[in-house]
């Protein structure tokens, strides 16, 4: 069975937001970027799954310009067999990633498909439900643990749910999306970034898998959150009880 992960290239996790002057978007140029962290974890997840003898191969799939090939390259540096990078400038809204998603596991046909649950730029946390609705495969979302069953062809997934963990088991393939504390993902070593250079990134365009992009959505503008207000100190439990109550009116 193979793998198919899908990572993206976003601002990285410790950089600071910056919003363009004519509130366009952010800023993105001389800014460090990265592979989205919940990718990590898709990945992640996809090696222990192949390590433990359960999947042939492991495939990185990357949507966006030219630079999206060196979070390809971190994606084989960690273990992935071979990468595809679809080559757009356009931008990509999650309907189009699902959309050249699904194309691709036209071509390649995976068992499994894992995404991260959400981009950490965009915070959309939607390709994953299209790309199953898309495909009329089942879907794990919010992944905290994920157990195969070869045999059966299932997977046992326990997702994070606002009341606790909810446990389904899905037909394979299937469609699973990552959360935060579905593993601890590694690093790259030294001789796997060397290897990394000979494995192969195949480049397609959205023209060659058919998919069009467009989208129905449009940014009308990009602004800070308003700045918090400076906290108060009160000097008793009554004082508190009194703000919550007559200025806060939150009691
Ligand atoms: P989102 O729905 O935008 O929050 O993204 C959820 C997940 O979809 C990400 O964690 C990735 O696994 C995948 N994804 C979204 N956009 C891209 C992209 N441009 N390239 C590769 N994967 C993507």
């Amino acid at each position: 069975m193979k793998i198919m992960v899908a990572l993206k290239r976003v601002i990285d996790y410790a950089v600071k937001i910056r919003v363009k002057p004519d509130k366009s978007g952010v800023e993105t140029s001389n800014v460090k970027m990265s592979m989205n962290p919940f990718c990590e974890i898709a990945l992640e997840e996809a090696l222990r799954i192949k390590e433990s003898g359960l999947a042939s191969e492991v495939i990185a799939v990357s949507m966006g310009p030219a630079q999206c090939v060196d979070t390809l390259r971190t994606g084989l540096a960690m273990g992935a067999d071979r990468a595809i990078h679809v080559d757009t400038s356009s931008t990509l809204y999650p309907l189009s990633v699902a959309k050249l998603l699904k194309a691709l596991v036209d071509t390649e046909k995976p068992g499994l498909l894992i995404l991260g649950k959400q981009a950490i730029d965009d915070d959309c946390n939607q390709t994953g439900q299209m790309l199953a609705g898309l495909l009329n495969w089942p879907q794990g979302t919010f992944a905290s643990k994920v157990v195969l069953d070869k045999e059966k062809q299932v997977a046992t997934v326990d997702r994070e749910v606002d009341g606790g963990l909810e446990t389904l088991c899905l037909d394979l393939p299937a469609v699973i999306t990552t959360d935060l504390r579905l593993n601890q993902p590694r690093y790259a070593t030294l001789p796997n970034i060397m290897k990394a250079k000979s494995k192969v990134i195949k480049k397609v365009t959205p023209a060659e898998l058919k998919v069009e992009i467009k989208s129905d959505m449009e940014i009308v503008e990009v602004t800070e959150p308003p700045k918090r207000k400076a906290g108060v100190i009160v000097s008793s439990v009554d004082e508190l009880i009194d703000k919550l109550k007559n200025e806060a009116h939150v009691i």
